[in-house]
């Protein structure tokens, strides 16, 4: 095991995913692009496209860090709706330090007062302050894995998502092509937390995330969890995404 993460128990890892976005948030954006080599933004682009919202939509962001989804969001509406555009978003993460680094962003962004964007403090697995059948679309981005009971996650998006309302996750995926595994392998454990050390100064939180991804479920099972929970799919439920690095799984409230 590296440094034990893989041990780690069920109630310690709330605890521990809080100290890794404490310890990142201050370089989270640009570890990012580092680790992806700017992957990550076609990702989030495609769930925007995916997502393909409409002018009044009100989207609820979970796990939404420092606003990467939200402000690709925003950008979408503005430029595809344009005066006709009210659609707004609520980022909700369990994180204060990187919602303070949202906030910042969505200052030098401009979206500050524009009443669009709303950050809060928040537990994916209770969305206390979210009223049932509320939202519009609820998307959740590279967050679901660090949660403790993903199921409890899954119930609550459904909670709180308007009938006719859409559940979107971008997530790390399971890797089949095993040519594209090995040189994957490679990179995650060897070259992951170098980076990490390097432009961080710590590898042990990219360690952690590196060893989450491989535990999170491979793509069918995670389908399955998702119509479990009463989502109706469409197809297989998810695209892979970069030979199944990552993968947006989709279905809808009905
Ligand atoms: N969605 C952003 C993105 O794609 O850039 C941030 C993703 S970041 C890898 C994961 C985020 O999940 C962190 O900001 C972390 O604080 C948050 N998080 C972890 N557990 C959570 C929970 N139980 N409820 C809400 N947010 C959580």
């Amino acid at each position: 095991t590296h440094f034990g993460y893989k041990t780690v128990r069920e109630e310690d890892k709330e605890q521990l995913v809080g100290s890794v976005f404490r310890n990142v948030a201050s370089k989270y954006d640009v570890m990012n692009d580092f680790m992806s080599g700017g992957v990550h933004r076609l990702w989030k682009d495609h769930l925007i496209q995916t997502l393909n919202p409409g002018p009044n939509v009100k989207l609820l962001d979970v796990a939404g860090g420092t606003g990467d989804i939200a402000f690709r969001f925003l950008d979408y509406c503005k430029k595809v709706y344009g005066a006709n555009n009210t659609a707004s978003v609520t980022v909700v993460d369990i994180n204060p330090a990187m919602l303070e680094v949202g906030k910042e962003r969505s200052k030098r962004f401009g979206f500050a007062d524009s009443g669009k964007i709303f950050f809060q403090e928040g537990n994916a697995e209770n969305l206390v302050n979210i009223e049932d059948a509320s939202v519009d679309a609820y998307t959740i981005a590279f967050g679901i894995r660090n949660c403790t009971h993903v199921d409890r996650v899954v119930s609550e998006a459904y909670r709180v998502l308007k009938p006719g309302g859409r559940f979107t996750v971008l997530e790390f995926g399971q890797v089949e092509n095993p040519l594209v595994k090995g040189i994957y392998d490679l990179y995650s454990f060897q070259v992951i937390p170098r980076i990490g050390q390097i432009v961080a100064g710590d590898a042990e939180s990219y360690q952690y995330l590196v060893e989450s991804i491989r535990k999170f479920p491979p793509q069918p099972k995670f389908a399955a969890m998702i119509k479990n929970a009463g989502f109706t799919l469409v197809g297989q439920g998810w695209e892979d995404l970069t030979f199944g690095v990552a993968a947006i799984h989709t279905g809808f409230k009905v």
